[in-house]
């Protein structure tokens, strides 16, 4: 598993169940993912940690699948290792689902849509956002429900407003 947030955390948590071992591979010398995450992998004996490594290439065939990676070092320049895996998952971040409205609200350079101050109003009457398309902070369950409990409550002022 190619990252270090919660995302490939719970990638290779999860992959524990049906592989005998799983590389944690990560560009840095710490996890950025959540404690409980951290604690979790940290804790799982079928679970290698390779730290300051970047994925260079996947080789392999289309017949035959994968059967190794080439990592480089991102703090020796040039070095690099081979780490022979059957499978490789990418897990370093999302892009938001928010190109359909590139054209219509304001998008910040990662994607996620910016809104007013305090409030998931946008500079169109009645559209209201919420939710990871525009939290690039928290993007937790809860903060969503939060957003989206907020846009619910300012598009009814919004349609009260409109008779
Ligand atoms: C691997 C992983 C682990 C996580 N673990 C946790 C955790 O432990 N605790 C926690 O609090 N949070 C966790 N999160 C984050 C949490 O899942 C999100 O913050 C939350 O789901 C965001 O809610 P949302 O409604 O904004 O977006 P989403 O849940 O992504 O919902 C967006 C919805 O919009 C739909 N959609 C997209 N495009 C369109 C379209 N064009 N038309 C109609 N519908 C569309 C999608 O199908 C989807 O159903 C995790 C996320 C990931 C990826």
């Amino acid at each position: 598993v190619i990252g270090g947030g919660d995302s490939a955390c719970e990638e290779a948590n999860f992959l524990t169940r049906f592989g005998s071992k799983v590389y944690l591979i990560h560009r840095r010398d710490e996890l950025r993912a959540s404690k409980i995450m951290r604690d979790r992998v940290l804790a799982n004996p079928k679970i290698e940690l390779v730290w300051n490594s970047a994925l260079k290439a996947i080789n392999g065939s289309k017949e035959s699948g994968v059967h190794s990676i080439t990592l480089e070092s991102t703090t020796e320049k040039g070095k690099e290792t081979q780490l022979e895996v059957n499978a490789v998952f990418i897990a370093i971040g999302h892009i938001p689902n928010t190109h359909l409205f590139k054209e219509l609200l304001r998008l910040d350079e990662n994607g996620y849509v910016v809104t007013e101050p305090d409030s998931t109003k946008t500079p169109v009457p009645g559209l209201f956002v919420a939710g990871d398309a525009q939290d690039h902070v928290f993007r937790q369950a809860i903060t969503a429900a939060g957003s989206g409990c907020m846009a619910a409550m300012e598009a009814e002022r919004w349609l009260e407003s409109q008779h």
